[in-house]
């Protein structure tokens, strides 16, 4: 999802209390910024935020990050997240490729990539965010146990993505490619694209992995 410059959307987020200003200062300290030890989860690619302000709302016994890399993006969900009241959850224009810089290994607990962009040409893979360099970044800020959830209805990036995250050495705790009508479908949060692309009668994918 990338969106038309808008004006002002630079200065929107440096001034907004739910951005996360200078992210890489509280690297190894994310249990002060929400002022208690929950496990963290970070959504990577959130877009607008819809999945991860409803999970926020559902768990306050956990803190939710939602990172994205374009400010006109960004701004849609702040624009969301001021209609809401909850302590447990920030923003950060920043990209997943920095993510080493922001966590230190061991601080989150899950991450979430949800129908993260196919960049369908071969020259193109090593920017999915589960192609194996991707993969080395998450393993770098998750705890050992921790795990990354992946949602598409992308066909050609979900067999993709089956290959890369065991080529980079994690395992696959399950997968489906019908999630809407598998036996882990029962809790499934819908993000924005999922409500799109499920409602054209698109297959929902979702894997779970560990290392
Ligand atoms: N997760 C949302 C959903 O399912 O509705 C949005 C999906 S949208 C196709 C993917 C989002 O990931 C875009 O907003 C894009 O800007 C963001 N994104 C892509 N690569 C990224 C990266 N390297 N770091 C942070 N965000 C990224």
């Amino acid at each position: 999802m990338r969106l038309r410059h808008i004006p002002g959307a630079e200065e929107e987020i440096a001034a907004s209390p739910f951005v996360i200003q200078e992210p890489e200062k509280n690297r190894g300290r994310w249990n002060e910024v929400f002022g208690n030890n929950n496990p963290i989860e970070i959504e990577v690619g959130m877009g607008k935020g819809k999945f991860i302000m409803e999970l926020a709302a559902a768990h306050p016994e956990i803190n939710y990050i939602g990172i994205e890399r374009y400010s006109s993006v960004l701004l849609r969900g702040l624009q969301k997240r001021a209609e809401i009241d909850l302590p447990n959850i920030y923003f950060m224009r920043v990209d997943a490729k920095d993510l080493a810089d922001i966590f230190e290994k061991g601080e989150v607990s899950r991450i979430y990539l949800n129908f993260s962009d196919p960049w369908p040409k071969d020259r193109h893979a090593k920017r999915r965010l589960t192609s194996v360099n991707f993969m080395e970044v998450y393993d770098k800020v998750l705890k050992p146990d921790g795990v990354v959830e992946f949602k598409t209805d992308n066909r050609g990036l979900f067999e993709f993505s089956l290959g890369s995250i065991q080529e980079a050495g994690w395992k696959i705790k399950y997968h489906t490619f019908d999630l809407h009508h598998s036996e882990y479908a029962e809790g499934n949060v819908m993000t924005e694209y999922e409500m799109k692309f499920s409602s054209k009668g698109n297959s929902i994918c979702k894997l779970v992995a560990f290392r």
